[in-house]
């Protein structure tokens, strides 16, 4: 087991239980074991798996070099400091912390201990969004929606908590530049919380944004359109389709589902390009995984690190925030 990499899975229930059959299949991790509060989740796990189940959170800790901590949400910022207090990388899901208090303390440890963060903004790594990494991206506009059929599971937080924190870290990386005001309503439908949400974001460069996020809805709708002088991009995170319109003087490099159209505005003829990279076949979550272990390993950087899954949490708080203030 020499040079692999230490790895221990705390919380193994719906998403973390894909987190362990990851790790089983990492060529570099040697996952060494799991801890649940639940002791039948861990004896189904070891059937299953044949990982070993730790009772103890603590020992589990000290045998690992790093943790990948699947807990409810309101557990994060507990169990994550008994990890990072032991100079141990983590490997945390969205989001981060419940609250901001929470998340700024685990960065500033982190930072003290030397060790990493990485929060599982998985979007990040979704097909479509990898696709637009070549483009000249500089939105002036940006509209998001992302809708989907009720089910009790993420209920246990706002919609803006649940999924539209991941459409925020998308913004985030995309426009660079802080956020200058923020305006949003909801309604709650279904549960106590705010089930449907509307954000409308200004960042100080001009850039703005308008976010849907609802889970009172008849089909899962997941999209991202981005305008931008002489561009034009829409993303489907469902298909992990992207398409780009681009015009300009002359052809934009080729790719097969190039085509292109003339464009003729005050008399000046130019071309519309539109491109449709050919959809990526990839699994986000191992991507990601492997991305953390590739991090701790020196060879890379986490996609979506802690001060960036603070940076999204502080923005969905404040969505929330307002909403409140709007509903009242
Ligand atoms: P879940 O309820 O299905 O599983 C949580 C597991 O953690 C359970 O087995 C429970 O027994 C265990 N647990 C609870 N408290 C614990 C503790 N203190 N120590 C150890 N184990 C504990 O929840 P889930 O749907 O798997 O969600 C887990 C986390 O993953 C949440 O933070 C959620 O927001 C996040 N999540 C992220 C995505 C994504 O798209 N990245 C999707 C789903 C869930």
């Amino acid at each position: 087991m020499k040079n692999k990499i230490n790895i221990g899975v705390i919380g193994t229930g719906h998403l973390g239980q894909h987190h362990v059959k990851h790790f089983l299949d990492l060529p570099e991790v040697n996952l060494v074991g799991i801890h649940d509060v639940n002791p039948k989740q861990m004896t189904s796990m070891e059937k299953q798996y044949g990982v070993k189940p730790f009772t103890s959170l603590s020992s589990l800790i000290q045998s690992c070099d790093a943790l990948s901590l699947v807990t409810p949400t309101e557990t994060h910022a507990e169990v994550a400091q008994a990890c990072i207090a032991s100079g141990k990388h983590v490997f945390i899901e969205k989001p981060i912390t419940k609250n901001l208090r929470e998340a700024n303390l685990l960065v500033e440890m982190a930072q003290a201990k030397n060790t990493l963060i990485q929060v599982g903004h998985i979007e990040r790594l979704n097909p479509a969004i990898r696709a637009l990494r070549p483009f000249p991206v500089a939105p002036k506009f940006v509209e998001i929606q992302r809708l989907a059929p009720y089910t009790i599971r993420g209920t246990d937080v706002p919609v803006v908590l649940d999924l539209m924190i991941h459409d925020i870290d998308i913004l985030l990386s995309i426009v660079s530049s802080p956020v200058k005001n923020i305006q949003a309503t909801g309604v709650s439908i279904l549960t106590d919380s705010v089930d449907i949400a509307h954000a409308r974001i200004r960042f100080e460069n001009g850039t703005v944004a308008s976010m849907v996020s609802s889970r009172v809805a008849q089909d899962k709708v997941r999209k991202i359109k981005l305008f931008q002088k002489d561009l034009y991009a829409t993303m489907d995170l469902l298909l992990g389709l992207t398409e780009v319109y681009q015009i300009s003087d002359s052809e934009i490099s080729a790719s097969e589902a190039n085509q292109t159209a003339p464009f003729e505005y005050h008399g000046r003829k130019r071309l519309i390009s539109y491109e449709k990279p050919p959809i990526i076949k990839a699994d986000a979550l191992r991507d990601e995984l492997d991305n953390f272990i590739q991090s701790i390993q020196g060879k890379a950087k986490p996609i979506v690190d802690g001060n960036a899954g603070r940076d999204a949490l502080e923005i969905a708080l404040n969505i929330q925030e307002k909403i409140i203030q709007d509903i009242h």
